[in-house]
């Protein structure tokens, strides 16, 4: 069984992820900020939709779900999945922590976590090759903390730090070369980080996506999963001129410093 997952452009730097597989024209696609790109989609590849996956309740990401169930490229019985408390009444399957989801046409199941930092709403989707985060994470950044603290979203962090290192990072917006920028400010001597930002150089250079990411090079490259890291707590203790020694604090200090970057 052969899947694959495809990113639609939307928007300036949105990623609508699509995952299909070769032997059924049904498809899923992940937060529809818009709903006409996805029909273009559709269109020019024969595809049908059977699900949509919501991470949280921001335009970017539910804006098109209303087109495209109004649409002919959804199934009759598609199942739209979403947060508990995201406003969005075309959602007909909320999702709770801890939860699995089986999505048939394309015999793939899923899990559930919940997130919350970005928005209080938040969830990821995930199996064992793929996470589906939405805002929270970005290749070498997370998500701007609008409604949860510093703390909420360190453990909502450290459950995608925990998992696989081999599972792929689907994130929702082509952020990889400006969070970089500030990486490399915040950790100048992470070798790891140096090659990652001569490879995305190249990559952006061809126009080329710089997602998905994995887990374990995340863990390498991105300060805020890097908040057990000693040499970024004293380069934070140095930029703060106090004393940064708690991981949540660091998390909170990283965040406040990409906040003004
Ligand atoms: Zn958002």
């Amino acid at each position: 069984m052969t899947y694959q997952v495809t990113p639609i452009h939307a928007f300036r730097d949105n990623y609508i992820w699509c995952i299909t597989r070769k032997d059924t024209n049904e498809c899923i696609i992940v937060d529809p900020g818009d709903a006409s790109p996805v029909i273009a989609y559709c269109e020019q590849n024969n595809k049908k939709i059977c699900a949509i996956l919501i991470t949280h309740h921001h335009a970017d990401h539910i804006g098109g779900v209303s087109g495209l169930v109004h649409s002919q490229y959804m199934v009759s019985n598609a199942t739209i999945y979403g947060p508990e408390e995201t406003p969005c009444s075309h959602i007909n399957h909320r999702c709770r922590e801890g939860e699995q989801i089986d999505i048939p046409p394309l015999n793939i199941t899923l899990s559930i976590l919940e997130v919350p930092g970005h928005t209080m709403d938040h969830i990821a989707y995930y199996n064992q090759d793929w996470l589906f985060c939405g805002d929270t994470l970005f290749s070498c950044g997370c998500g701007r903390l609008f409604e949860g603290t510093p703390e909420i979203m360190f453990h909502s962090l450290r459950k995608i730090h925990a998992l696989d290192d081999n599972t792929q990072v689907f994130c929702a917006h082509e952020y990889t070369q400006s969070n970089i920028d500030f990486a490399l400010t915040i950790e100048p001597n992470n070798t790891a980080l140096q090659q990652y930002a001569n490879h995305v150089k190249r990559l952006r250079e061809n126009q080329q996506e710089t997602l998905p990411s994995t887990i374990g090079l995340e863990k390498d490259v991105n300060p805020f999963l890097r908040w057990h890291d000693a040499q970024l707590k004293e380069n934070l203790s140095r930029h703060w001129q106090c004393e940064v020694s708690d991981d949540i604090e660091t998390l909170a200090m990283t965040r406040r410093w990409k906040d003004t970057f």
